[in-house]
């Protein structure tokens, strides 16, 4: 797999990667000239050049003439590129490239928890640390270490990454969608979700009268409802 099949492309404002496993004509046809990644949103050059169109405004700006047959260059000039470019190019077949990041962070809960899948009995963990190299530490670093450092590799068509990253893939980092605070991959935002304190679903137990309500209406429950905030005001 050579490292120019690897492409980039922003998505939600995050930098993503994947593979191009098209036919190689196939993808140097649809490469811009200015990132060298498969078109994103790609425009026509009066001069029937393409360029991504964030590419065609930067450029814009700071030349005034097309980067590949230096025809003067006016942004306002440049028009979407047809729906059958855009098609063929939604078509083509790549491979999710998505890595978690933060290994540091990550290794340890990681090598925890694939030995107590295997062990079930989490009391041993702490005695397996040792310097040999078969020790039963390493066996977890290792596995460990693999799962965290391989990348996403589901096979799909371009047009459909923005859904798989979205909705779907393991290897995107996402934010909460109720909090906006709180950033993770999807399994962490899973966990996060059952205790985000915005998630209109989360009961937590009311620190005055410890009945378990809602959390976004605890405000409204303290006010309305508690008995206990009732008896403080009475004090
Ligand atoms: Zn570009
Ligand atoms: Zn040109
Ligand atoms: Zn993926
Ligand atoms: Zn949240
Ligand atoms: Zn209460």
């Amino acid at each position: 797999m050579s490292c120019r099949n690897i492409n980039n492309r922003k998505v939600n404002g995050i930098s993503v990667n994947f593979e191009c496993i098209e036919k190689e004509s196939l993808t140097e046809i649809f490469r811009c000239p200015v990132c060298m990644d498969i078109l994103n949103d790609p425009m026509k050059t009066p001069c029937d050049h393409y360029y991504c169109k964030s590419c065609l405004f930067l450029l814009s700006k700071s030349a005034d003439c097309c980067g590949l047959c230096r025809n003067p260059l006016d942004f306002s000039k440049c028009v979407p590129a047809s729906n059958i470019i855009r098609e063929t190019i939604n078509k083509m077949d790549i491979r999710c490239h998505q890595q978690l990041k933060d290994f540091n962070e990550r290794i340890c809960t990681k090598v925890k928890e694939l030995f107590t899948k295997d062990n079930n009995d989490i009391k041993d963990f702490c005695g397996i640390w040792t310097d040999e190299e078969d020790s039963p530490y390493n066996k977890y670093f290792n596995l460990a270490k693999e799962e965290i450092e391989s990348t996403c590799s589901k096979v799909l068509k371009l047009g459909e990454i923005n859904h798989h990253l979205l909705e779907e893939c393991e290897h995107f980092e996402l934010c909460c969608r109720y909090c906006n605070d709180y950033k993770g991959f999807r399994s962490d935002i899973l966990e996060h979700y059952k205790v985000c304190l915005k998630n209109p679903e989360v009961k937590i137990d009311c620190p005055q009268c410890t009945e378990s309500v809602f959390a976004v209406k605890l405000e409204e429950h303290k006010a309305k409802d508690c008995p206990e905030e009732f008896l403080l005001e009475q004090q």
